[in-house]
């Protein structure tokens, strides 16, 4: 079967996209330093641990496995973290990044699929975004995803290197066989924290600021289910294989839920009280984010099909129920 290189394979996404792969007949190696992701995550080809900066582990990686394509998801993802830390993101997602992107030109591995965000956009009051809206980033996050696309457009100009781009609205739920799933430590993100609450695993939630110019104050984000998000990565590899070129596709529904929508929904979902205070805004956070995803639809031929926040949150309630990882 042919290797895809995935980095970050032992991550949230890089683990669900390992499983796609391995079903669409490719085999996943995982490149991962495991500083933020999990080695028993790790479960649909070989683990590869390693770092993105060491530039002669990643040439002796690609020499033995030949990979038709890489997957480029590792990266440090917080929002609040690039606010208080941003040398830390410049640092390891850029150097990381052109590092990488360096040892696949070298090995004349050309297909490059890469996890960029919607946090490239910033706010921009409140419209739907496309790819072609303006990337005006509001903390290092976003701006240092943008700069590994400005690295990626120069490379294909200079070395041929071919990539697809998604811009990732926020991805939830999990592998609803509860093989794989989303676990951090620290964990910051929306949904794990409030299913964390839920269970009395920590106190209570805290909403990051009620007093947004949105219909009920709280920050509006497009929830993009995990399983459906890797599928467009599998169709960005054979896109990619096609001869089709570079390309960019934003990854969302076109439907936009609010935190307090959130905490409503899982209220339903898991029939369970959400203990929950108000706190103040999150520096960094962007009123609302929402994408359609015509261009994905339309020419990757993407269908979103476990998209809804139900499925969402029952996903990511089974598996916290009885999913973790331990090493
Ligand atoms: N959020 C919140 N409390 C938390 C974590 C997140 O109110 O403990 C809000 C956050 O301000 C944003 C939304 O939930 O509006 C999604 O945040 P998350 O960190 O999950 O993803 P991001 O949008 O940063 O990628």
């Amino acid at each position: 079967m042919p290797h895809v290189l995935v980095t970050g394979g032992a991550g949230y996404i890089g683990s669900h996209a390992c499983k796609v792969l391995r079903a669409a007949g490719y085999t996943p190696v995982t490149f991962d330093n495991l500083s933020t992701g999990w080695a028993d995550a790790v479960k649909f080809g070989p683990l590869e641990q390693g770092d993105l900066n060491d530039r002669a582990r990643l040439d002796d990686v690609f020499a033995r496995y030949e990979p038709v394509a890489v997957m480029h998801f590792a990266a440090f993802s917080q929002v609040g973290e690039a606010m208080r830390e941003p040398g830390k993101y410049w640092r390891n997602n850029v150097c990381g990044s052109l590092t990488l992107i360096e040892a696949a030109v070298a090995a004349g591995c050309l297909n490059f699929v890469f996890s960029s965000t919607c946090a490239t956009y910033g706010d921009q009051d409140g419209v739907v975004l496309d790819e072609n809206s303006q990337q005006m980033p509001l903390n290092a996050y976003g701006a240092s995803k943008r700069a590994i696309e400005d690295i990626l457009t120069d490379f294909e100009a200079s070395h041929g290197l071919k990539s697809v781009i998604f811009r990732y609205f926020n991805v939830a739920g999990a592998d609803p066989e509860a093989e794989v799933g989303e676990f951090h430590q620290p964990e910051t993100h929306l949904i794990p924290l409030m299913l964390d609450a839920i269970e009395g695993k920590r106190p209570a939630l805290t909403v990051f600021g009620t007093d947004y110019p949105t219909p009920d104050g709280t920050c509006i984000r497009d929830y993009v289910h995990v399983m459906d998000l890797v599928d467009a990565h599998v169709l960005g590899v054979k896109w990619l294989e096609d001869g089709k070129g570079s390309r960019v596709f934003n990854l969302g529904t076109g439907k936009g839920f609010s935190v307090r929508e959130v905490i409503d929904q899982s209220r339903t979902v898991t029939n369970r009280e959400v203990p929950y205070e108000i706190g103040p805004r999150r520096g960094g956070d962007a009123v609302q984010l929402v994408s359609g995803s015509t261009r994905a639809e339309a020419e990757l031929g993407w269908k979103p099909k476990r998209s809804t926040m139900d499925a969402m949150i029952k996903d990511a309630w089974r598996w916290h129920q009885n999913g973790s990882y331990k090493g």
